[in-house]
Order: structure tokens, then sequence, then C-alpha cells
């Protein structure tokens, strides 16, 4: 910049420098909202090509390279990053429903995904029918002529309820539907859904995949290109992208998710077998122990580990596990999972609170029932703390 312009001038226009043949070992964070063109012919090619970096709500480098580190994570086609996993839910939803459509989803779903579809039911007059997700039978039981649409989750909250994809994709295939499932709690470390028959797989990257409770993020993977440029054009309308800043803090996170995951599920699975001893607990909800009813299937489907959520039954009913909760000093009373540390939540007091004790012994927990969001403490800490919160 020539030291004949004002400084005012000077300060606006400082030069992104020439990297001199280095190449940065990190994706770099392209923290700008649009990309200069030197000739006005390669701007107007850019506008026309609505992938191009012109503007971000279009795409981003940054924001790309995650999408591309998700798609080879997948096995898919493509990807798209959103703002957060409701984000990509409720694009993904928009884009393959219309007025009148109909839903098959499983009964134990996320609350935002709840709510979404209570809401396309009262709007759009787009009804769901609610299966339990443990006989492929069921899909067929539910389908009419304006199915449109199965949504499975791979491993639910609180209870880990593993559901069959393979079996249950195969039975949405026979009845051409379109198969999404929100992989969250598995990571496709865990599992890979697309080559088990779904179309669609989302995620909330606010979880496992950033892995350190400290950013927002969605993604949708897709296994036909065709249908991932379909969803893409309805999030340049809804807006709902990835900013720059919250897709590098998952990128950065995503470099130890095997390390972590490892972690999260030794843990997770320590702590559980020690729950499943103290007289203070009366079950316990995790895939890894013989009795749970999604034992063999994850065996069978996620071979490398079941994530780090699990739930148990505390002894005596509300106010016990509230107690419970109180007493823990390591273990934070917080929502949201997947992060480095240790959180837990009882779902009567918090996510399901709008329900008496009959309607959550409909979806299987208890007034008692303790959420576990298993971190990266050493295990030891994290048994002592609940030994001494459940002997009070
Ligand atoms: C948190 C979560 C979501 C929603 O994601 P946000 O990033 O909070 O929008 C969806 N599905 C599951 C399973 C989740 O845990």
């Amino acid at each position: 910049m020539p030291t004949t312009r004002h400084p005012e001038t000077r300060a606006i226009h400082v030069e992104v420098p020439d990297l001199e043949a280095a190449r940065p070992l990190n994706v770099p964070l392209y923290q700008t909202s649009n990309f200069g063109y030197d000739n006005p012919e390669e701007l107007a090619e850019a506008i026309r090509r609505p992938e191009s970096f012109a503007y971000l709500r279009n795409s981003n480098p940054t924001v790309r390279a995650l999408e591309n580190a998700i798609t080879s994570l997948e096995g898919a086609e493509a990807s798209m990053a959103t703002a957060s996993g409701m984000g990509a839910i409720h694009t993904v939803l928009h884009t393959v429903l219309s007025s009148g459509d109909h839903v098959i989803a499983q009964k134990h779903l996320y609350g935002g995904t709840f709510a979404l579809l209570k809401d396309l039911a009262a709007r759009f007059g787009i009804e769901t029918t609610y299966i339990d997700a443990q006989d492929p039978a069921e899909v067929a039981a539910a389908v009419r002529p304006t199915t449109k649409v199965l949504y499975l989750e791979t491993l639910s909250n609180p209870t880990a309820q593993v559901t069959d994809l393979p079996a249950f994709f195969a039975a949405g295939k026979e009845a051409g539907l379109t198969g999404i499932v929100d992989n969250t709690f598995a990571t496709p470390l865990g599992c890979r859904p697309i080559e088990l028959g779904a179309d669609v797989v989302v995620h909330s990257t606010t979880k496992f995949l950033s892995g350190h409770a400290d950013v927002l993020g969605g993604v949708a993977a897709f296994a036909d290109a065709g249908l991932h440029r379909e969803v893409w054009t309805r999030l340049l309308e809804t807006g709902a992208v990835a900013d720059p800043f919250a897709a590098w803090l998952t990128l950065r996170g995503m470099g130890t998710l095997g390390l972590r995951m490892t972690r999260h599920h030794e843990n997770a699975d320590a702590l559980a077998r020690f729950l499943s001893q103290h007289p203070g607990v009366e079950k316990v909800h995790w895939p890894g122990l013989a009795e749970h009813p999604g034992h063999e299937i994850a065996k069978r489907m996620l071979p490398h580990g079941y994530g780090g959520l699990f739930a148990i039954d505390v002894a005596g009913g509300r106010k016990e596990a509230l107690e419970f909760t109180r007493r823990l000093r390591l273990a934070d009373r917080a929502v949201s999972l997947g992060g480095h540390k240790t959180l837990v939540q009882q779902p009567a007091t918090s996510s399901h609170r709008s329900m008496d004790a009959d309607g959550l012994r409909a979806i299987g927990i208890t007034e008692g029932t303790v959420r576990i969001a298993v971190g990266l403490e050493h295990i030891d800490d994290l048994r002592a703390d609940f030994a001494q919160a459940l002997d009070g």
C-alpha cells in the first residue's frame, strides 16, 4: 500500500501475505464474508456458480473443509455444514417433505426433532406415525400412500436404545422412503449409516464431533449428490449456514475424535459396570451390558464402541435422584453431551419435565432416571465421585 494514502485507508487495506510456497498444516480460518477477484469476469463467473466462495452464505473454504471431512468419514457423496444440529435436521426435512406428506419416526427421538415434527403436523398437515423401532415390520404397518420419510436415530436419548439400521432401512427402501438417521451419539467412527442403507445422515457437531463444549454446529451427509444439491439450495434460503470459526473449532476438535471416542466408550463402560453393582442404582441403561435390550445389535452395528452416553435409574425416585445429582462434585449438572467434561441431567426435572410418571415409563425411564454424558476424566476420579454422591 503506497504511503501516499491516508493512514485510515492503510489501516483498512491490509494485504494478505503471500505464503511463499509454504502450505498451512492445519485448515486456516477464513473468517471473511466474501472473497475479491482481480478480474470482473472472474467475479461474474463465481456468482453464477452458487458453490463458489464469493459470498459466505454460499460457501467458504474452512466450512468446505469440514464438509469434505464429514463426506469422507460418513462414506457419503456430499455434505452440508449448518449453524446447528437442528439447522441440519430442519433444512433436510423441509426439503424432502411437502404439505400433506407423512413421516414414520422412532418414538425415542431427540426433543428438538420431536418438537419440529409436531410443528410440521400443526402447520403443514405433515403427520408422523411413531414406531417402537423394535421390529422392521412396524414400517410396512405404518406406511401410507403419502409416506415419504423414515426417520431414525442410531442411539437414542437417554436410554441408549439401539436401532437396527440395516433392517429398518431395508424396510424403508421396500416402501420407497427416504431414510434419514441422526448419528450424533454414535459418530461416524462408531457407525456409518450410509453403508447400512441410509440416504441422509445428520449430526449435531456440537456434541462429540467438536468435543469440547465450546461450539454449536450441525452437518448433513448425503448418499446422493442430487439430494444434497436440493437440500443445500434450501439452506441458501434458510440461511442456517455454518460460521467459519465454528467450522474451524469443529475441525480442531475432530483431530482427536478417535482418541476421544475410545476414551468416552471405555469410561462409560467402566462407570456403567461399577454403577450396575451399586445398591443405590436400580437399573443401568448401557448397551455394553448383556441385559440392555440393544446389546446384541450394538455389538454387531457399533463394533468400535457405543459413545459415552447412558442413563441410570436411582433407587427411590425423583427426590433421591435429584439429591444424588446435587452431591456430585466432579460431574456437573448441565444439558448437552459429547464434551470432555462429565455432565448429568435428570430428565423428569429437565428435558422431559412435561411428562408424568406414566409418560416417562412409556419411553422406558422413571422419575429417578439420571442421564450421564461421560467425559474424558480419569475413571478412578469418576467412580469416586459417583460413589460418594450415591452413598450420601
Ligand atoms: C443436540 C442434538 C441435536 C440438536 O443439535 P443442536 O446442535 O443443539 O442444534 C439433535 N440430535 C441429537 C441426538 C442431539 O443430541
